[in-house]
């Protein structure tokens, strides 16, 4: 089985380069964020305070989270019920970013995403996959753009779904989303020191595409 691990910053294009080059790879494309973001969600939603470790504990025992593919779209499932569309307010970002900093989410969700690894052919994204999760895989890359480029992206990216977003605040957001990124104790974000490190600030999605697909091939051949 052949694992590609891309980790950066939010907004980077991880999610966007990634599904498109596993689909021209033939690859199934796993978005980790995801899983923190259905945590996010879940602790939100039960009023959970985050900072109590038994509570975060009791929450992790009662629920039920799993993905699955339709389609080749991953879509993650929480106690039966298909939230892959609420995990992508602006609330859930901010409440993935906060969770995800607590060891036992960390730990709860590491086997499910090794697992993958396990069956399939796999291009990961998230913030530690190259460090943590799959420090074996065949290829890292570590990818970026600045923080500007990444919050215009981001507004584009919601006006397309309807989401009107203020440039300002998503700018804050994703400032303060690296910083805590970066800077948790636990698997912080930070390139694999066998990354490559990959900047999409002046490209366009599809040379950003083109150009993992030939890292991956150039790698694996
Ligand atoms: O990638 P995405 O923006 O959906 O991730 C949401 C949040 O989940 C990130 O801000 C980060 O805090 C967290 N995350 C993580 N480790 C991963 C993937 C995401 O800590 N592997």
């Amino acid at each position: 089985m052949v694992s590609v691990a891309i980790d950066g910053p939010a907004g980077a294009g991880k999610s966007s380069i990634a599904r498109a080059a596993a689909e021209r790879l033939h690859y199934i494309y796993v978005d980790t964020g995801a899983l923190y973001r259905t945590i996010g969600l879940a602790a939100a939603r039960s009023n959970t305070n985050i900072e109590d470790d038994d509570e975060i504990s009791e929450l992790l025992s009662k629920i039920d989270i799993s993905i699955l593919f339709l389609n080749g779209e991953q879509h993650v499932v929480l106690n039966n019920e298909d939230v892959s569309s609420e995990i992508r307010t602006e609330q859930a970002s901010m409440m993935a970013s906060r969770v995800s900093a607590i060891p036992a989410v960390r730990a709860y969700l590491l086997d499910m995403q090794r697992n993958f690894a396990k069956t399939d052919n796999i291009l990961m994204d998230g913030r530690d996959i190259g460090t943590v999760v799959l420090p074996n895989a065949d290829v890292k890359i570590f990818l970026t753009a600045s923080p500007e480029i990444r919050a215009r992206r981001r507004v584009a990216q919601l006006a397309e779904k309807g989401i009107e977003a203020d440039y300002d605040e998503v700018l804050k957001d994703i400032i303060t989303r690296d910083y805590n990124d970066s800077h948790r104790d636990i698997a912080p974000l930070k390139p694999a020191e066998d990354a490559i490190l990959f900047d999409t600030s002046d490209i366009t999605l599809d040379q950003s595409v083109e150009k993992l697909v030939n890292i991956v091939e150039e790698k694996i051949r």
